[in-house]
């Protein structure tokens, strides 16, 4: 089976890379030739644009920023639309406009090409160490042909539904997690600026029912002063605004997540897009004049 890879960047480098150790035949596009320099030096073939890749491949996958990006891949000048046959397989691995998603699959099925909206969840670290969870949705049988090259580069994969669903399962999974930060900025800005020690802060909030999975990761980044990417405070951004598009499509009022995309898009302007999400806390910490740091233990 001959694999495309379209979007070498943060996750999509360790991902093709995870695909190419498994021994596929690879073919692998970005903007950016460079990135791509460590999968050709292990035997990668680098093409132009996204249509060669689909006229090279059988299955392709592509992970990239936001849904412009995604539409330019698909529908722009020489996209995969011109390449594609029948019997290929799409599968984009970017957290994803919902509405784009439905609207590829339907174009796509026209040309006899199965769709998969299949977000990935498990960071960077979890692209790296081949650990990532899919969360597909679309058509089984397309998800079962490609099933084994998911596996090198995941453990779990969950078949959510029909086309789409596997981004509104996405979508929900980040609001969740994305709005948890903002509001764990705000929270530990105001102990710190009350005058409380962050690390018995930390203490309290682990021990207690603040307890989450970002809030875990916390001692060796926001406590730190670390704030390198990672996802980005960008998509993050992004992410929050995917979901409110789609409450405003489904008629759900998000008031929270409405105002957690403000203060990213506050943060974003203020020039920390290109940081790590956690950079949501640097943000806020510049504009109050403390710093959460602790003495790591
Ligand atoms: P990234 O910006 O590091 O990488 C994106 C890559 O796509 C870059 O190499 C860029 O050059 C390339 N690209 C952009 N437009 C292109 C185009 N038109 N044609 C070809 N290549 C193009 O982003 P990332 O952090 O790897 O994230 C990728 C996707 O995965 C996003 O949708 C993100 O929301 C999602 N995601 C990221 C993480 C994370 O921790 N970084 C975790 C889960 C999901």
């Amino acid at each position: 089976m001959k694999v495309g890879f379209i979007g070498i960047g943060r996750m999509g480098s360790q991902m093709a890379r995870h695909i190419l150790e498994a021994g596929y035949n690879l073919t692998v596009h970005d903007l950016r030739k460079e990135a791509a320099v460590h999968l050709l030096e292990k035997g990668a073939k680098w093409v132009d644009t996204p249509r060669a890749v689909a006229e090279t491949c059988d299955v392709v996958f592509s992970s990239l920023p936001g849904s412009e990006d995604v539409e330019k891949v698909v529908y722009g000048v020489d996209g995969l639309m011109g390449g594609w046959k029948v019997g290929d397989i799409y599968a984009d691995m970017s957290t994803n406009s919902h509405d784009l998603v439905i609207r590829m699959a339907k174009d796509a099925a026209k040309k006899g090409v199965a769709v998969l909206d299949s977000p990935v969840t498990g960071g960077t670290k979890g692209a790296e160490e081949g650990n990532l969870v899919f969360i597909v949705g679309g058509e089984k049988t397309a998800l079962e042909k490609i099933e084994s090259i998911l596996h090198t580069m995941g453990k779990k994969i969950y078949h959510v539904g029909d086309m789409g669903s596997g981004t509104v399962a996405k979508l929900v999974n980040n609001v969740i997690s994305i709005t948890s930060n903002a509001i764990m900025a705000e929270a530990f800005v105001l102990g710190v600026k009350a005058g409380v020690d962050p690390q018995m802060l930390y203490e309290v909030a682990f021990s207690g029912t603040a307890r989450n999975w970002d809030l875990e990761k916390y001692p060796d980044s926001v406590f730190v002063g670390d704030f390198e990417p990672g996802f980005r405070l960008s998509l993050a951004s992004k992410d929050v605004g995917l979901a409110l598009q789609l409450g405003r499509k489904l008629g759900v009022p998000l008031p929270v997540a409405a105002a957690v995309d403000q203060s990213f898009l506050a943060a974003r302007t203020a020039g920390f897009g290109d940081k790590q999400l956690y950079a949501i806390f640097e943000y806020l910490e510049n504009l109050v004049g403390v710093q959460v740091r602790t003495t790591k233990k």
